[in-house]
């Protein structure tokens, strides 16, 4: 042991035990009419981990899952660390091919599949083995194929022999997990989701885990007993780490196997939920619901944690006098979920609502476990000076900072410069200290050599009564080099329809009035909607690919 004879590695897997000790006959877990509590979860992640035991998983295998916000999806969480193994989670939106290369880089063991994925796994199934019949693939690659079936309403779609609920049953409940050795140990291989280039590899910590999962329940000043429901899909690293956060506070996991704005509002009024965590993007869907979808009023307010994209301020200051007190959160898969957290400062609550919105958009302060954080000039690595003007990069340090990428040294040796990793994010430091992002260092239009803000204009175009979502990218312009061009979708008019009854031109006179000139869009396409990955955040580099064909004229 490295400190004595008292040595215990930090590890989220304490979190379940302590819980079925102390909170054995609380709530774990809702989904329809089933519901666990502490004791029979933490059982049943005994039985799982031992039966995963006598299929042959040993330490630092790797064991994926594909399956939406279920309780085997909450279950594997802790079963599989407990096996000693290490849980992938893998996107559900993801398509075949995409999934079959993730399989194969993380040289997955067993591959857990809901019953609703099935034909998606199927066909990224066939994809491995065609490119196992590549001699340098070797045939140890395909994995474990295991069905998920609903728990509440069971399919009896099979891929393969094994079910999950077999293989619980089946298992040792006094199982007693082997001792962590290191907690340095991995725990968890998400993959970056792939918005700006292919998806990488990030491995977890057992200690980087539990630091995180600290850092978020304190500085979301989450108390005990939450009813924390379930929209941020759990395969997002692992949930902004509310997976193992959830069983700490001793609450009750609402799980959702979809989440529209019916199946919301429904959850929060049926089970009292006291938090949820969601990108900000779900706003709007929570406030374009019809009246009836909504039902009572809320109250006390659901604590919403959003981040994964920058929430408009004027997104903040529509969705709180719905019943939701927003927290805002920044992070990112490299640092195991949330590194920075707005915290909320007492004096601020004497201001008017719009400045308190504007306060709440910036991404904030680092959490309490991160060593540190700045945002530095990369050519120089100097601080930029706090003047809430100033752009550079911001670069992390700490211990839930991934070690670097899976089996790829090159991007790992590129992710990071003097000890600290680089986001990839361009921000400005506030006199205060808060830190607010600008851009994602590829999104940043440059404008006859001035850097053009999108987070700015689209912040703007918000507060436009009639716009629901922006994204703005740059597009060719032949004098400037580059120049916005906004993307937006329509909020419906006042008849209930979505028409486009508002011009192009007075979308930009309306930025001219609110932005300087060179950053107004030259250029306004309206959509239907715009394109988003499942974890609600614009697909920019799409809406780049279009804007290049146009022509300012
Ligand atoms: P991917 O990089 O593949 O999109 P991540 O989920 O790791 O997957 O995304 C992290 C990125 O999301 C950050 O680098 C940042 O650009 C953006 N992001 C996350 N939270 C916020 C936030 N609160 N405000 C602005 N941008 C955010």
């Amino acid at each position: 042991p490295k400190c004595g004879a008292n040595y215990a590695p930090l590890s989220p897997i304490t979190f379940l035990n302590r819980a079925s000790k102390f909170y054995a006959n609380r709530t774990s877990v809702i989904y329809e009419r089933t519901r666990f509590t502490w004791q029979q979860t933490y059982e049943r992640c005994c039985r799982l981990a031992s039966s995963l035991r006598s299929l042959n998983i040993v330490k630092n295998d790797v064991v994926s899952v594909l399956a939406p916000n279920i309780p085997a999806m909450y279950e594997m969480h802790f079963a599989v660390p407990m096996a000693g193994a290490v849980l992938n989670t893998i996107n559900i939106r993801l398509d075949s091919k995409t999934i079959a290369t993730i399989l194969r880089h993380s040289e997955a063991k067993v591959f857990f599949v809901d019953c609703q994925y099935v034909p998606l796994a199927r066909e990224a199934l066939r994809l491995l083995m065609d490119q196992s019949k590549d001699s340098t693939v070797p045939e140890s690659s395909i994995p474990l194929v295991i069905v998920i079936d609903d728990i509440d309403s069971p399919t009896g779609v099979r891929l393969g022999e094994l079910e999950y609920e077999q293989l619980v049953h089946k298992g040792n409940p006094r199982y007693v997990p082997g001792d962590l050795e290191d907690e340095w140990d991995p725990i968890a291989l998400n993959y970056t989701s792939g918005t700006t280039s292919a998806p990488k590899g990030v491995v977890y910590s057992h200690r980087g885990a539990f630091l995180s999962t600290l850092s978020l329940v304190l500085g979301w000043e989450m108390g005990s007993e939450p009813v924390y429901l379930w929209t941020l899909p759990m395969f997002h690293c692992n949930g902004w780490t509310f997976t193992w956060g959830i069983a700490a506070r001793g609450g009750t996991n609402v799980c959702l196997r979809n989440s529209t704005a019916s199946d919301i509002y429904r959850s929060i009024a049926m089970h009292k939920v006291t938090h949820m965590c969601c990108a900000p993007i779900i706003f709007n869907v929570l406030l374009q619901a019809e009246p009836k979808e909504r039902g009572q009023k809320i109250a006390p307010p659901v604590q919403i944690l959003t981040g994964g994209a920058p929430p408009p301020a004027a997104l903040l200051e529509k969705i709180e006098p719905l019943g939701f007190h927003v927290t805002h959160a920044y992070g990112l898969t490299e640092a195991t979920g949330p590194a920075l957290v707005c915290e909320w400062q007492a004096k601020w609550n004497q201001l008017p609502r719009d400045d308190q919105a504007k306060l709440k958009a910036r991404q904030g302060i680092s959490i309490l476990t991160l060593a540190d954080v700045d945002v530095k000039d990369l050519k120089t690595m100097a601080s930029v000076p706090h003047d809430g003007k100033t752009m550079g990069e911001i670069v992390l340090r700490g211990s839930s900072i991934m070690k670097g990428y899976f089996k790829d040294p090159k991007a790992t040796s590129k992710a990071f410069k003097d000890g600290w990793f680089l986001t990839g994010d361009v921000g400005v430091v506030h006199p205060d200290g808060y830190l607010e992002i600008k851009d994602r260092s590829k999104d940043v239009i440059i404008s006859g050599g001035e850097n053009v803000s999108s987070v700015e204009v689209e912040s703007v175009l918000y507060k436009h009564p009639r716009v629901l979502e922006a994204a703005v990218v740059a597009m060719p312009h032949p004098h400037w080099g580059e120049s916005p061009c906004a993307f937006v979708t329509l909020s419906k008019n006042s008849a209930g329809g979505t028409d486009v009854d508002v011009s192009e031109a007075e979308i930009i006179s309306y930025c001219r009035k609110n932005l300087p000139h060179f950053t107004v869009p030259k250029k306004v396409v309206f959509l239907a909607e715009l394109p988003k990955n499942s974890t609600g955040k614009i697909l920019k580099n799409e809406l780049r690919d279009k804007a290049k064909h146009f022509v300012v004229s």
